[in-house]
This record gives structure tokens, sequence and C-alpha cells, in this order.
């Protein structure tokens, strides 16, 4: 029998909740098989929840970004608050659906009738291709079964996934559930008969499938490198439409330029399509990638070689007119860090670490190997601690990180950069991304002077709880926080106590 405390997570949870009884809950409640596929997609690192922004909103993002696609959200008030204010500061210009609960909905069962009814409120053919339901944290802890949703209304596509801060990792992790999700869907449409074509028309040329969202320049690039092999670019996964997907299933070669897309991956392999890892960045990148596609696409090598000879001294002279000099330490949580690091080392940089919040996969094997050889400390699962003693320890000239990275950084008048919004809004790939950094890298560092007037303009001012301007000296209470301090400990022994029973 169910222990049914297990199954009544109540609203407001949300991340504080500690994510073992979360798990606990969503097992308990039918989700197991979900949890352990996660689990093996996406290995957990040394910490047990997100340290960046809920991961719920990668996947949310990919639906807001596709045409004629609606997503509805089933969850906290709180996380759909944030999910959609930050969908929203990101420019989704799209309403998010949100369907609300109650402990009552969510424990009799209403809350699936009412995502039922909203879906089949929403499912109007002439607006929309398809409708994506996300369960957050707290419905997936009680086991509201997406699955029974009806997989299409009026012709309309139903997508029903969960995406829970306890099961995957990071934001980057979730726009794959949705992306392999759509992938399944559209791989047995084609099994079922014919499909359509994308608006855009079909290539005359054999494609690779691209994986990974990437400045909208790259995909061209890319689409220039592939040109002397005789092939093209395909489309981009996460797709901006419906029929893309199909596209993309078609296109015999996939490219993992994002190497964290393993349930996409998977289903590219169950449709026979061969994956390529690594990306065309830099000259050592560029030339090992073409090969790369080349052998899978059985290209002559001579083919591949005359496009190696095409952009190879192009790349270099880019990498040559646009020098990086100074020691940069590289942290972020978009996928894409192993490849920034390998661009920024073949510009000249000294760079010891690199940290990415997402996992090893056969996909950045080589850039890791790569980066390795060149003496680099690569960390996947980086934690935020690991990000900062990095920063500390190899006191960069310029700190490339998440915001609280680049916050220390810049406490201790040590130039940063965002890398999700500076570094990761380049074109990286081949000879358009050779050059590309060194202009932003260069004016950080040379920032290093302002940085330190900064800091001696604020000498003083304090720090953490004593920050800010003090009449008198700051009121502390040592009293306070040492019984605050006995009361965690308390805590931490009982839940270490349950652990053992
Ligand atoms: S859905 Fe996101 S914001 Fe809400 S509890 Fe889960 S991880 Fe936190």
């Amino acid at each position: 029998m169910t222990d049914k405390s297990l199954i009544e997570p109540q609203d407001g949870q949300g991340c504080h909740a500690g994510a073992s009884e979360m798990e606990a809950a969503a097992r308990a409640a039918g989700n197991s098989e979900i949890l352990d596929q996660y689990a093996a997609d996406y290995p957990q690192g040394p910490h047990g929840k997100p340290q960046s922004m809920c991961p719920a909103f990668g996947s949310l993002r990919v639906g807001l970004r596709m045409r004629r696609v609606a997503t509805v959200l089933s969850g906290s008030a709180c996380c759909v608050y944030g999910l959609t204010f930050v969908s929203h500061f990101y420019g989704a210009r799209r309403s998010v659906g949100y369907v609300p609960f109650n402990s009552e909905t969510l424990v009799t069962g209403k809350l699936f009738e009412d995502i039922r009814d909203s879906v089949h409120e929403l499912a109007d053919p002439d607006r929309f291709d398809a409708i994506v339901v996300t369960n957050l944290c707290v419905p997936t802890a009680s086991g509201v079964p997406l699955k029974l949703l009806p997989n299409e209304i009026n012709g309309v596509r139903v997508v029903g996934i969960d995406v829970p801060g306890f099961g995957v990792p990071t934001h980057a992790e979730a726009k794959d559930v949705l992306a392999a999700a759509m992938l399944k869907y559209a791989r047995a449409e084609i099994k079922a008969g014919p499909v359509a074509a994308p608006i855009a028309g079909r290539s005359d040329r054999p494609t690779v499938a691209l994986l990974g969202e990437m400045f909208p320049a790259d995909p061209m690039m890319i689409g220039a490198l592939l040109a002397p092999l005789g092939l093209a670019a395909g489309p981009v996964v996460p797709c901006r439409e419906w029929r893309e997907l199909y596209a993309a299933l078609d296109s015999k070669v996939v490219a993992a330029i994002h190497p964290f897309y393993t349930a996409s991956v998977r289903e590219f392999q169950a449709a026979g399509r061969t994956v390529v890892g690594s990306a065309p960045v830099g000259y050592e990148g560029t030339m090992a990638w073409l090969a790369a596609i080349g052998a899978a696409y059985g290209v002559a090598p001579e083919k591949v070689a005359e496009a190696q000879n095409t952009f190879g001294p192009a790349i270099k002279a880019a990498l040559a007119a646009n020098p990086i000099q100074g020691r940069i330490t590289l942290s972020g949580y978009e996928g894409s860090e192993l490849l920034v690091a390998r661009l920024l080392i073949e510009s000249g940089a000294d760079l010891p670490y690199v940290g990415t919040a997402c996992a090893k996969s056969e996909w950045n094997a080589i850039d890791c190997a790569w980066l390795e050889a060149r003496g680099v400390k690569v960390q996947f699962r980086a934690t935020l601690e690991n990000d900062c003693a990095a920063m500390e320890a190899f006191a960069p000239d310029l700190a490339i990180g998440t915001t609280p990275v680049v916050q220390k950084a810049k406490e201790r008048g040590v130039p940063g950069l965002y890398f999700t919004n500076l570094i990761s809004a380049r074109p990286l790939m081949g000879p358009a991304g050779a050059g590309s950094l060194a202009q932003v890298v260069m004016a950080a560092m040379s920032n290093k002077s302002r940085m330190e007037g900064m800091k001696s303009f604020f000498e003083g001012v304090g720090a953490a709880d004593t920050a800010g301007i003090w009449e008198g000296a700051p009121n502390l209470r040592p009293d306070f926080r040492a019984i605050q301090q006995k009361k965690l400990d308390k805590q931490a022994r009982a839940a270490k106590a349950e652990e053992m029973i």
C-alpha cells in the first residue's frame, strides 16, 4: 500500500523542499520509470538540486520559441510566476498557459481533469500544431498522469512531459526532455504514414541535422562548411516549427553541437541516424569535425581535404588577426563551455579551468580530451563552489561565468563576463567564430584598472550581512546566529537519523 503522506506534497514546498522527499513521493506515485530514465540520461553531479534557474525554463523556452505551439504549465503558483517572468524577460511575446491547483485538486485527481479540460479548450487546429503540457515539481511528485492525456485533439498534437528539479539537473537538459518528446512523437507519425514537408522546403543535398540552440549565424556558417562536401545544414533541433522535426529525422547524420541531448540522440539513433560529436570551432576543431562528418556520410577523402583547405587558412588568419592575451577562467550552464574554451585557447588565451554544469557525454569527449591534453582542468557538473574556487585559485585577468561567479570576481576587482548573455550569444563556428570573441574579451580585460578603482571606491562599505553604510557599528548578533546554527544542526542530525532507519 502506498504511504499517503508521500503522495500529498503541498503547494509551496518548491525548490526548498528536500529533493529526496520529492523524489520519494514521485516514485511512490508511480513515476519511477521516468525518474530512472532521467537518472540514466542526466547523471547528477555533487549537488542534489539545480544551482541555476529552474530547469523547467529550458523546456518552456523551447516550446515558446516554436511556431503554432501552445504551452501549459502545471505546478505551484510561485514556480509558474518565476518561469513566466523569466520567459517574458527573454522576450517570449506569447502567453504561457497555467492550470492552478490546490491540495484538494491535487490529491483527488481533479487537477488532471482540469489539465485535460484546458487542453481540449486550447486544441484549435487553426491556431496550433501542438500543445505542450509540463508537470513541474509538485505535480510530478504527485504522479499527475500526463500520459493519460489524449495523444491528439482535432488534429492538434498533445505532448506531456515531467520536468522536475529533482530529476532534471539543468535547464539545458530540460530542453532535451521536450525536444526528445517531440522527436518521439514525430517519429511515430512518420512510421504511420506520409508527413508534411517543411514550409521552407527541402534541400536538394543530403543534410546534417544540428542539435543545440546556436547563435543564428552559426547554422548558416555550418551550411557553408558543409557545401564543399556536397552536404547542407538541416534543421536545428530544438526546432522552430513542428514540420522541421520530420526533416531533422530525415537527415542521415546528426551533429551533436551541444553535448547534453541524450534523449534526443536516442530518438535519432532509433531512426537509424549517425551522431557526430564536438563542433567546427577554431582551426583544429573545424578540421576534425569536417573529417568526422565526411566519414559519417561516406564523402570521398579528397572532397573533405578540399573543404579543409578552403576553410583552414581563413580560420587561421582570423585567429591570428584577433589574438587574446591573458588568463581566463570559464564556467557556465549552457553546454557549449568546452567549445568556447577551445576557441579561446586557439586564440592565444591562457585558460587553466573550464567548468560546465552539464555532464560528460560521448559528444563532448573529444573536446574534453583536447582541453586536458593542453593542461586544462575540465570540471563536469561543476558547482558554483568549484567555479568560484577556480576563479580564486587561478587569479585570472578575466572570469567568464554565471552571475554569482562574475559577481564574486568583480568583488575581487577581477573583470567578469556573463557566459549566457555575452559569450554564448556570439558566433562560434568556422571562420565566422574564429575572431568573434577577441573584441569582447580584450575589452573586458582592459577594464582591470576600472575594477580596481571601483573596488577602492567601495572599500569599507562592508560585505555580506554588514554590507551598506552604517551610522554606528553593524548590529551583529552572534547569539542569534548560534541559536539558528543549533537548529540547523539539529535538523541535519534528524535527517541523518531518518536516513538510517
Ligand atoms: S518547478 Fe522549478 S522553481 Fe518550482 S520547485 Fe521545481 S525546480 Fe523549483
